[in-house]
């Protein structure tokens, strides 16, 4: 087989055979099919897109580049959620304890923030002494131990689609629900689970702009995922306004811990709950939705999902003093944005929001850059709030005054105020099955 062959078949138009593609990932791995001729092979699916047959042999070659992991001797459903990013995004936080502490074992291996979008790693590192490099054993015990543990992607988990992943960064050929769906799913197959909750998030600060790529990204996982004998279920969620009210590595820890504490904001509490009870009914554990709301709203209430998470922090190596606050790092100092006149909150750019906090240190402009794991920002004022001019829509957090101003404007171009009242947009649009 030639590399130049399969490439014209595909710019073509015509449908590649499982062969031709495990041909060109497992060479393009292997150091033995250059970057120009994955890169023409990536444009050529954007442009061409990809069957739901070649989408399975994509993801399940990428899945198979490395390590399965193996929980079975741990006893309970393997379940684990995922979501497609934005702006105070901290679900998992909240909902891995409470599906753990119900009975479902998470396994779960998270990503890093770019751009607007945090990433779990960053969040859960502001924890003094956490570590999310654990190796495989390491992982294994933990997850055995506590029912549940939250690590990074090691070199041993789909190392395919890393390689494909950088590639396509410097390719603009991110966007293609195809490659996205292998991306997506390659990882989170790899932990050897049984079940998977997608939240996919639309709107001004997510990956997903419109309702329809929403739509149609979360019919191509679920397809995929069921052709690959996985269960799974999509949240479409909202996302055109920040989740809860903090954003930033720390803050959002503490917002998270808020949650499992019995307070927090309705917003992320009605969407953990939510989602942790699809986690719950595809491992079994809960008979339809509304049990396994009953039973999250459980974990909460009793204090067993904020004593799961403590125990996790201490298994990973995390300063459990964090349960009060006490250890998380603060920044020295806070700026209010105000409202510049009298309205309603009729919108939220909440990508421009994102990266206000991303200048101030919360997130990485590229993958290199170092954050601050203190800096980020506080929602004040958030879609169909009434304002009076003067009055707060943001309190920035920061150690580095260096970009203060830049923030500042980002956060005021991020908010449109209109004279008429507006309401709140619907935070779960819809729930897709297989
Ligand atoms: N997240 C991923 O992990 N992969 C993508 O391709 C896009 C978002």
């Amino acid at each position: 087989m030639r590399a130049v062959d399969v490439l014209k078949r595909k710019r073509e138009g015509r449908e590649l055979s499982r062969e031709e593609i495990a041909f060109l990932i497992n060479g393009f791995t292997a150091g033995e099919i250059p970057d120009y001729q994955v890169s023409a092979f990536l444009m050529a699916v954007c442009l061409r897109g990809m069957s739901a047959e070649e989408t399975v042999a994509l993801t399940e070659t990428m899945l198979r580049s490395g390590a399965i992991l193996d929980f079975s001797d741990v006893p309970g459903p393997k379940i684990d959620k995922h979501s497609t990013g934005g702006v105070g995004d901290k679900t998992s936080l909240i909902i891995a304890p409470l599906a753990a502490a119900a009975g479902a074992i998470v396994p779960m291996i998270s990503g890093r923030g770019l751009g607007h979008s945090g990433g779990t790693l960053d969040k859960l590192e502001s924890i003094p002494g956490f570590d999310v490099r654990l190796d495989e054993k390491r992982f294994h015990r933990v997850v055995s131990d506590i029912g549940f543990a939250m690590v990074g992607q090691t070199d041993a988990i789909a190392p395919a689609d890393r390689k494909l992943y950088s590639l396509r960064d410097v390719t603009a050929t991110v966007e293609s629900f195809p490659l996205i769906t292998g991306s997506i799913l390659s990882k989170k197959l790899a932990e050897g689970i049984e079940g998977l909750v997608l939240d996919v998030k639309v709107g001004s600060g997510a990956f997903m702009k419109t309702r329809e790529d929403a739509e149609t990204l979360a019919r191509a996982m679920l397809s995929t995922a069921a052709r690959m004998g996985t269960k799974a279920v999509v949240l479409l969620t909202d996302m055109s306004q920040p989740l809860g009210t903090h954003v930033g590595n720390a803050l959002e820890v503490e917002e998270s811990l808020a949650v499992l504490r019995g307070e927090g904001p309705s917003d992320l509490k009605v969407l953990c709950i939510r989602l942790t009870a699809h986690m719950l009914v595809l491992g079994g554990i809960a008979s339809n939705v509304e049990d396994g709301e009953t039973r999250a709203r459980e974990e909460l209430r009793s204090g067993r999902g904020l004593s799961k998470f403590l125990d996790m922090v201490r298994a990973q190596g995390g300063d459990p003093r964090v349960a009060d606050g006490g250890a998380l790092p603060r920044a020295r100092a806070r700026k209010e944005v105000l409202a510049e006149r009298d309205g309603y909150v009729a919108a939220i750019d909440t990508e421009l929001l994102g990266t206000a906090a991303m200048v101030l240190g919360a997130g990485r402009e590229k993958v290199e850059d170092v954050i601050d794991p203190a800096a980020g920002l506080l929602v004040g004022k958030k879609m169909g709030h009434e304002v009076r001019r003067g009055e707060p829509l943001v309190t920035l957090h920061y150690n580095d005054p260096s970009r203060l101003l830049e923030a500042e404007g980002r956060v005021q171009r991020a908010y449109s105020i209109s004279d008429r009242p507006s309401s709140a947009p619907e935070l779960i649009l819809a729930v897709l099955e297989q």
